[in-house]
């Protein structure tokens, strides 16, 4: 992120908000990234930039030397609300992703094989044929998470996505979290992760380095490296 700022225009009053200002910010492959500051202090517009569903208004931002423009399935979402289509069973929500749609040479056994891999991995089996209104909310964010998961994103964009969960489950998806995101593999294997929260707490237990947002408009205050020992539970 190379300058950013954001300026919303309310169309019908004209009202206008300086969402961020002069934003600037290297994000490295493998990093698990926190972003935290209070409510309304723009973490979600600098998420939603990224992923290629807001622009800004000054300053670029890019990925691999490249301006982000549209979204991408080397970016994969997830949301706090989860974000599921509700008329199709968690299995048919895992494979509608890009991936299954575009890439015509995957066959239908293969494409079953990847979407068992995923439901696994979530421990959603033996679900895969419920609709998200019989989930659980933390069942439903475990299907939000194997759906973007499916595209195999080089980066995981992760807006609040546990906020609305239980502490139990909450912590069963950040541990999950941590192993999909390759804690135990070098930096060159892993995932890159942004995830919003803000829970400064949550912030120290998940990443590697954690940017401090302040208010009105949003600007980064500070960036630690948080190079401890994840403390074990
Ligand atoms: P956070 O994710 O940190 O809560 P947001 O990025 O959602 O913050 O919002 C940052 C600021 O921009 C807030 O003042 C919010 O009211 C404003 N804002 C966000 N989205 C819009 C929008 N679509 N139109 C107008 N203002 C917006």
């Amino acid at each position: 992120l190379d300058g950013i700022s954001k300026e919303y225009i309310v169309p019908r009053t004209g009202q206008r908000t300086l969402a961020i200002a002069d934003v600037s910010l290297d994000i490295v492959q493998g990093e698990f990234l926190c972003i935290v500051g209070p409510s309304g202090c723009g973490k979600s517009t600098i998420l939603n930039m990224i992923a290629g569903l807001a622009e800004p208004s000054a300053g670029t931002v890019a990925m691999d030397g490249a301006p982000i423009r549209a979204p991408g399935s080397e970016r994969g979402v997830v949301f706090q609300d989860y974000a599921l289509f509700p008329w199709k069973t968690v299995r048919e929500n895992i494979e509608f992703g890009p991936r299954f749609r575009s890439d015509a040479r995957l066959g239908a056994a293969e494409r079953d094989k990847l979407v068992r891999h995923y439901i696994d991995l979530v421990s959603l089996t033996g679900a895969e044929h419920k609709y998200p209104h019989e989930l659980s909310g933390g069942m439903r964010q475990r299907c939000a998470f194997a759906r973007a998961l499916a595209n195999e994103p080089e980066v995981l964009l992760m807006d609040e996505p546990f906020a609305a969960l239980d502490a139990q489950t909450r912590l069963i998806l950040q541990e999950e979290l941590l192993r999909i995101w390759g804690e135990d593999l070098p930096r060159a294997e892993r995932k890159t992760v942004i995830f919003i929260t803000h829970g400064i707490d949550e912030a120290v237990f998940l990443a590697d380095r954690v940017a401090v947002m302040s208010n009105h408009p949003g600007r980064i205050k500070t960036v630690m490296d948080i190079d401890l020992p994840r403390p074990r539970r």
